[in-house]
């Protein structure tokens, strides 16, 4: 995004860079320098960047920004091992991004849209509806928030997952920029392996990661074993049924030799039965793959009742006896609304209200 007629740094390709920096009339090895302030020093300003002459950093400040996302609210969970943050846009539209801290992995999920067009029953960002694609650099600018938050405690971001806010294949080419930027070496230098996208199953950008050169992890959002029950659950399902959709995930296996992921969001009492689980089994055999349950998060209403443990445990029992790969995924933040878009639909409603404090 551009803040009037300045452009954000983050939101341009090295290329591009090199090739605004040399329009300033400044030698292209600037654009070098101002990478490594950007992505390796994580430079909030220009005044920062002290490699570079002081007129050339006030030129700087007057024709670009650095940052396009301001933080808004945030939500720490009481154990302080997730937070949650709501960051506003130039255009004011929010969105939300993660912060997840396992053992010795900090793992950041980012939003690629403001709300989503597809609409799934379970999900806030689903029934929000849709504003508009990220740019690039919006979604750089979530990653590099969180980067330096981390650097004042000594940590870095280790993993990126594209799991926030809409669907990234519906905004394919700047999710890819995004990834390429966090990805390249002379800058922030995250292995494209610490790299997942998650999509609810769009079949030609899962064609199109196929091709790509790096080596990123790909997550479907699965939540049934038929068209039946996921038309219901992820209505894209009605333009890529899971006869297009799985094919396509075999594809993808056999082009990458990469594992896919499938989520499973288990909802109380909709697609949580042991024959479910056999279906499901069924559906998945022989491929390359591995199978997340997660018990769907509470915080988002509608459909969305979690599974009680013992439909969880017999779901898992039926994978396990039919030999597929699974893991159970405790639901990281549910007690601060980690679910995809739920900050944000409290803050709206609280905002109505005027009384927004959402940080514990
Ligand atoms: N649009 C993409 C990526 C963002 S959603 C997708 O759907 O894959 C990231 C993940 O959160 C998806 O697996 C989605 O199904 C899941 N999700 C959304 N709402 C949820 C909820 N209430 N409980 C559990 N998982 C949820
Ligand atoms: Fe969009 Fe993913 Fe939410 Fe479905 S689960 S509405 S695809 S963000």
């Amino acid at each position: 995004m551009n803040d009037g007629a300045r452009p954000a740094l983050t939101n341009l390709t090295f290329v591009e860079l090199q090739a605004w920096v040399v329009s300033l009339g400044e030698p292209a090895y600037r654009a070098q320098q101002i990478r490594q302030w950007l992505y390796q020093g994580l430079a909030q300003s220009f005044a920062e960047m002290t490699t570079l002459p002081l007129s050339l950093r006030q030129r700087l400040a007057e024709a670009a920004t650095i940052s396009a996302v301001q933080p808004q609210a945030s939500l720490v969970s009481p154990d302080g091992l997730t937070e949650k943050v709501l960051l506003a846009l130039p255009d004011g539209s929010t969105i939300e991004s993660v912060l997840m801290l396992y053992e010795g992995r900090q793992t950041v999920c980012v939003s690629t849209q403001v709300g989503c067009p597809i609409g799934c029953t379970f999900c806030a960002t689903g029934r929000s509806g849709y504003v508009r694609n990220l740019s690039a650099g919006e979604i750089v600018d979530q990653v590099l928030y969180f980067a330096r938050q981390l650097k004042g405690r000594g940590l870095q971001v280790t993993n990126v997952v594209v799991m926030g806010m809409g669907e990234p294949f519906l905004n394919y080419a700047a999710t890819w920029q995004a990834l390429t930027t966090l990805h390249d070496p002379k800058g922030f230098a995250l292995g494209a392996r610490h790299m997942t996208i998650s999509t609810a199953g769009i079949v030609p950008g899962i064609e199109r990661l196929a091709k790509e050169p790096l080596q990123v992890g790909l997550a479907v959002s699965l939540h049934a074993p038929n068209d039946a029950l996921r038309n219901q659950l992820v209505p894209i399902n009605r333009k890529y049924p899971l006869g297009t959709l799985i094919p396509a995930c075999q594809r993808y296996t056999e082009a990458t030799g990469r594992r896919i992921t499938f989520e499973y969001a288990l909802i109380n009492g909709v697609n949580d039965t042991p024959a479910l689980a056999r279906e499901l089994a069924k559906l998945l055999k022989g491929m390359l793959c591995h199978v997340n349950l997660i018990p769907c998060n509470p915080g988002s209403g509608g459909e969305c009742r979690p599974s009680p443990r013992q439909h969880v445990l017999a779901f898992q029992k039926q994978l396990k006896q039919a030999g597929i790969p699974n893991t159970l995924r405790v639901g990281r933040g549910i007690e601060i609304q980690a679910g995809c878009g739920e900050l944000r639909s409290r803050a709206a409603s609280e905002y109505v209200a005027g009384a927004l404090d959402v940080s514990v």
